[in-house]
């Protein structure tokens, strides 16, 4: 039997372990993809940690990962467009197929979502199965570490694209990868003032190497001093909600615009409170946002990629798969933007 190298969640507790495991066997609809590179995700870092929400989440056994580019290794016999060698990444959201919103062709939507690398084996691993349908070619002039960051760099985009952005005023409360990426998506649609927020000066250097036109850090700037500045006289038109702190929708609800648009992306603890006057009032539309949208989102992505976007400086480091724990360990320090793992 031929085996793989696995990154897996073998027991509960802190860690994960590199197993071997069979190279698993592919459906008439699947491909099997040789993995040559993958990113860590705070979505890992959760299950790294086993926080209470990846007890109640992650099965045990489970390969972790979802953020990769690889090569088509072998195809089943129901899929037609693809071949071995062909360069992909691929969506980690699988959808039903058959509720209202897949019918309609919102498969961003689906309330029936199975995630890769959470419900079902992942990425981390020399080979990963993923069903057709979800598989997206790319354009081989894209580099392998940014092609792996796709599916965070969907995240951002899809967030950052839901409004028009031309010549707005944008503030991003959080500067995680996802903050920083969505920082650069927002000067190239043609945002005016990219404004950022977080309390680590590391990723808000990071932030401005990525376009933000000015961060602040939390813990000593406010940020009606830095609309002053700026001579913003109404308030940001735009907000992007990337920290998942109550403190950065507190923000968000305070200097925005009368009639702001809102996307929120960060996930916030379980119980939040919210000023709803602040919504009603001024009228605010917000927008909760899950996953790409399937496949506009990888479309305007790798569109905007060959059009010169490069959010690359993101990734900060790369490690040997078999050096995840030190992969993992820079990632905890919050000293990083993207990790990747090498598994070529
Ligand atoms: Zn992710
Ligand atoms: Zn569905």
């Amino acid at each position: 039997m031929e085996t793989m190298r696995a990154l897996i969640k073998g027991k509960p507790g802190t860690g994960l372990e590199l197993a071997s495991l069979p190279v698993p066997d592919i459906g008439p609809m699947d491909v099997l993809i040789r993995i040559s590179r993958t990113a860590i995700c705070g979505t890992d870092l959760h299950i790294w940690k086993w926080d209470p929400w990846a007890q109640k989440t992650i099965p045990i056994p489970m390969t972790v990962g979802h953020e990769y580019c690889g090569y088509v290794e072998k195809t089943g016999s129901g899929v037609t467009d693809l071949n071995p060698g062909d360069y992909v990444s691929g969506e980690g959201h699988l959808v039903c197929g058959r509720c209202r919103n897949c019918l309609a062709g919102r498969r961003h939507l689906c309330p029936n979502t199975v995630g890769v690398g959470v419900n079902r084996p992942g990425a981390f691993a020399d080979f990963l199965v993923l069903p057709y349908r979800n598989v997206y070619k790319l354009d081989p002039a894209i580099p392998e570490n940014l092609a792996a960051t796709f599916d965070p760099l969907g995240n951002a985009i899809h967030t950052a694209l839901s409004w028009d952005l031309v010549a707005e005023d944008v503030l991003i409360t959080g500067a995680g990868p996802i903050g920083c990426m969505a920082a650069s998506v927002c000067r190239f649609a043609g945002a005016r003032h990219v404004v950022i927020t977080d309390p680590n000066p590391f990723r808000l250097d990071l932030a401005k190497r990525l376009g933000a036109t000015r961060t602040v850090d939390i813990n000593k700037e406010c940020l009606g001093t830095v609309k002053d500045e700026l001579g913003m006289k109404e308030g940001f038109d735009i907000a992007l909600e990337m920290s998942g702190h109550p403190l950065g929708l507190s923000d968000i609800l305070e200097h925005t615009a009368h009639g702001a648009r809102v996307s929120l992306l960060g996930i916030f603890p379980d119980k939040l409170e919210i000023d709803f006057e602040k919504v009603i009032f001024k009228g605010l539309i917000l927008k909760g946002i899950y996953g790409r949208e399937m496949f506009e989102t990888w479309y305007k992505m790798s569109s905007m990629v060959r059009a010169g976007l490069d959010p690359s400086a993101v990734i900060t480091h790369e490690f040997d798969a078999l050096d995840f724990e030190k992969a993992f360990e820079t990632m905890l320090s919050g000293k990083s933007g993207k990790v990747i793992l090498n598994w070529s």
